[in-house]
């Protein structure tokens, strides 16, 4: 049993049976026993690999559509840079990077990072030095000047609650002791549970994922771009409107049962991006479109052939790999 799984019997035994949206939030973000605050998520060695993790080309094509943002804003004297979750921080300083090919775009930028684990703020110091500021929550970045918000894979990390249709009346998805091991169990709402008209027709069984936290946080960047100007760039997996359980550990780039080491797997839930959209109005969002459609765009393919001219062998089939892992869909 891990430390983590102790704390949450223990709680269920003194509250009794636990939302999933505490679950996940204790299994990620527990002060002591969290996933984000114990563990070497990243990489090979780790339990997953994320784009900028892949290749540098994702984070600098990242700066160069930071660039044309701000040069679409009048090229502000001052902006907020703000980077959601930036885990070992390589997206930023690719960002950086990219961006110093416009020094007064670079000069203009007051950069932020928001991060709740001590241990990845090391490792983005690290990565970063001392150009830039952390804050644990968006709220507490500054308010006064336009902002670009960049967030990978930050929203499927937060925590959802789950509801499930069961009888023809929708249950909430709690984590309970059943003859003393961890268990799922649909208990009546007692919450607020916010479901779509056109979701009540689902079928017996059917799953129905909200993310309260997400929510908020769309919210605070509509807002903060209604009235200070900017504009914000989500990467994530999922889907406009997507329903169903898709909440999944992962640990070791294996999946693995959802309760069965809390705090040293990997959790998330995909993104239902209509919600953001919605929650961040008055401000306006663009479709949604693919990871691979948006870095072509931008032009990632030109730049790998930049990249890879003059390089070994070797480093232009690992160019050509990093092209490949975050453009091709089966990447
Ligand atoms: N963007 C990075 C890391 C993704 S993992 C990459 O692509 O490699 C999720 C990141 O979000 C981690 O840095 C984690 O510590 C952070 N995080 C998770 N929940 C958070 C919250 N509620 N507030 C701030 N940061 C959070």
């Amino acid at each position: 049993m891990t430390p983590l799984e102790e704390i949450i019997r223990a709680e269920i035994a003194a509250d009794g049976p636990m939302p999933m949206d505490r679950f996940m939030g204790l299994a990620l973000g527990h002060p002591e026993h969290g996933y984000y605050m114990a563990h070497e998520p990243f990489g090979p060695s780790g339990d997953f690999v994320t784009a900028p993790e892949i290749s540098q080309m994702f984070g600098e094509m990242i700066g160069l559509w930071v660039a044309s943002v701000w040069q679409a804003m009048g090229a502000p004297g001052k902006f907020r840079l703000i980077e959601l979750g930036p885990g070992r921080g390589t997206l930023m300083a690719d960002l950086i990077r990219a961006l110093s090919a416009l020094p007064a775009a670079l000069r203009a930028a007051d950069i932020w990072l928001v991060e709740t684990s001590p241990r990845l703020r090391q490792w983005q110091s690290e990565a970063l030095g001392r150009q830039v500021t952390w804050a644990n929550t968006l709220a507490e970045v500054p308010q006064d000047a336009p902002c670009i918000i960049i967030a990978n894979e930050f929203f499927d990390a937060l925590p959802v609650r789950q509801a499930q249709k069961t009888d023809m009346i929708w249950l909430e998805r709690h984590v309970c002791l059943v003859k003393g091991e961890l268990a799922i169990k649909g208990l009546p709402l007692r919450r607020e549970f916010p479901i779509p008209d056109n979701m009540q027709a689902m079928p017996d069984g059917g799953i129905w994922e909200y993310s309260p936290i997400a929510r908020m946080i769309a919210t605070q960047m509509g807002a903060r771009i209604a009235r200070d100007g900017g504009a914000a760039l989500i990467f994530d997996y999922g889907d406009l409107a997507g329903s169903g359980d898709t909440m999944q550990a992962v640990r070791n780039h294996q999946k693995v049962p959802l309760l069965s080491t809390p705090g040293q797997a990997d959790i998330t839930a995909h993104v239902r991006f209509a919600d953001l959209v919605e929650a961040a109005l008055p401000s306006t969002s663009q479709p949604l479109t693919s990871q691979s459609a948006f870095l072509r765009n931008l032009g990632i393919g030109t730049r790998a052939a930049s990249l890879a001219e003059g390089q070994t062998p070797d480093r232009q089939s690992e160019i050509a790999d990093g092209l490949e892992r975050l453009t091709d869909p089966k990447g």
